[in-house]
């Protein structure tokens, strides 16, 4: 069965409850351009912060950094984003829209009845041209063609210039990589399906540098590792593949790359989530050639000098965070309930908000003793106090943020010193003392399986 169509309710979810709201909204928004509310940065920092972990804490041949949005411009030069960085664009001069020359199929005249480019009668496309995507700006006070910088498209031409400085500060030896997260920007011509293509956006990039000739052993190894990092994020198996991209599809310096696609439902149906790149010697040898700095890397153990080749794994964080969004949306019936549930099932780890507290009612003490476990529970993780309303509906509330586990605390809580916890997806509900709720808590947030499979006594 093919998966629904839930971008539309999400982008109101998300405005609703301050996941993602539109760029400068109160002057009619910027064009393709998103904020992140309290919900939605908790969740993005979150994914990152599990990107950073699997990346470069737990591995000791992956060294971080943090390049500078703003780079030389001969980068650009060098790594060919000024001359080849392009889209083809048509214009159609009856109704002034624009599209990409290459995803005309999937795009829609802005006038009614609904139709393609160039289906209308009066249509006129253009003969497609080659537009840049890169955003260009000045650096210091002079507007003129020496001052042109460049808001970097990717993250990684900053860790190709900086292999030389990182290897030799880490003293690392190749086989090793450098990931950063960083914002990239791109003057995309289509953007559009809410954030799945915007002009600004973060990527979370990793470049590995390999001795040439064993580069394609570690291109499979990344290509596993990647798909198994997006598995336990919580995406559902069978939302992902893999896209090989055949002759026309792979860049000239390539020498194999594949996407990883999630299954975004409707008509968007599987798109690419991350790139996964064997980009050879190209990078490198680009630098050294435009910048006379030699960018070899010396192994002296076996007494030889080589460029390395990159195996590159690059990934949307603002992608990532949309994917997470659509796997997780369920609108369910709710047993012995009139009104059903909205709930994102995000893996507990990434949830914005961990645990709900609430006090069943705001009398005998029972506020007290949950704001303490409240304020408790916060040193470790954090947590939504809500005292407020119908217990039923501050539950609905937390399941339509992802919250996944609300501890309520009633009569016998004061007496017994112990509390309910509830579980967001399957419903259940436990007793557990009260000193003991931050540690069962902590359990399943250690744990790569969503909370209705953890068995728990
Ligand atoms: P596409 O074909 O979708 O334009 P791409 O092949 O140009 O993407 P890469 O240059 O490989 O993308 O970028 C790596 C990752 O960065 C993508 O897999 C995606 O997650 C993210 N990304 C690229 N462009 C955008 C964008 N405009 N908005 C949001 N994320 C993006």
């Amino acid at each position: 069965m093919p998966h629904p169509d839930v971008l539309d309710k999400l982008v109101s979810l998300a405005k609703r409850r301050g996941f993602v709201f539109q760029s400068s909204e109160i002057y009619g928004g910027a064009g393709s351009v998103w904020d992140y509310g309290p919900l939605g940065v908790e969740l993005k920092n979150n994914i990152k912060a599990r990107w950073w972990n699997a990346m470069v804490r737990q591995r000791d041949d992956v060294e971080g950094l943090d390049a500078a949005i703003l780079m030389h411009p001969r980068v650009w030069e060098a790594s060919g984003h000024v001359a080849g960085f392009t889209d083809p664009l048509v214009d159609c001069k009856a109704c002034k829209a624009r599209f990409r020359a290459d995803k005309l199929q999937d795009a829609q005249c802005p006038r009614k009845p609904s139709k393609r480019p160039g289906e209308h009668a009066d249509c006129q496309l253009t003969e497609p041209r080659q537009f840049n995507l890169m955003f260009k700006t000045f650096m210091g006070p002079v507007e003129d063609s020496a001052s042109v910088v460049y808001l970097r498209p990717e993250t990684a031409q900053g860790i190709f210039v900086n292999f030389l400085n990182v290897q030799q500060a880490t003293r690392q030896k190749v086989p090793f990589g450098i990931a950063q997260i960083g914002k990239a920007f791109r003057n995309e011509i289509t953007p559009g399906n809410f954030t799945f293509r915007t002009r600004e956006f973060e990527q979370m990039e990793m470049q590995f540098f390999v001795e040439p000739g064993t580069d394609m052993a570690w291109f499979e190894k990344w290509k596993a590792w990647r798909r198994e990092w997006h598995l336990g994020l919580g995406l559902d198996d069978d939302r992902l593949q893999f896209h090989q991209h055949d002759e026309r599809e792979l860049a000239h310096y390539a020498r194999a790359a594949f996407d990883i696609e999630f299954d975004f439902g409707g008509s968007l149906g599987f798109q690419e989530i991350e790139g996964v790149h064997n980009r050879s010697d190209f990078d490198l040898t680009q630098h050294q050639k435009f910048s006379g700095k030699r960018l070899e890397y010396v192994d002296q153990a076996a007494n030889k000098r080589y460029v390395p080749y990159v195996i590159e794994t690059s990934v949307g964080a603002d992608r990532v965070t949309l994917a997470a969004l659509v796997n997780a949306y369920r609108e369910e019936a709710v047993a012995g309930e009139q009104e059903g549930r909205t709930v994102l099932r995000l893996h507990p780890a990434i949830a914005p908000i961990t645990a709900g507290v609430f006090p069943l009612t705001r009398k005998d003490g029972q506020p007290d003793m949950a704001e303490r476990l409240a304020a408790d529970l916060r040193k470790r993780f954090p947590v939504f106090y809500d005292d407020a309303g119908a217990i039923g509906r501050r539950y609905r509330r937390q399941d339509e943020a992802g919250t996944p586990f609300g501890i309520t605390i009633d009569g016998d809580s004061t007496t017994n010193d112990d509390v309910t916890i509830r579980f967001r997806d399957d419903l259940r509900q436990i007793r557990v003392a009260s000193g003991q709720v931050a540690d069962v808590i902590a359990d399943y947030l250690a744990s790569d399986k969503p909370t209705a499979e953890v068995p728990r006594t």
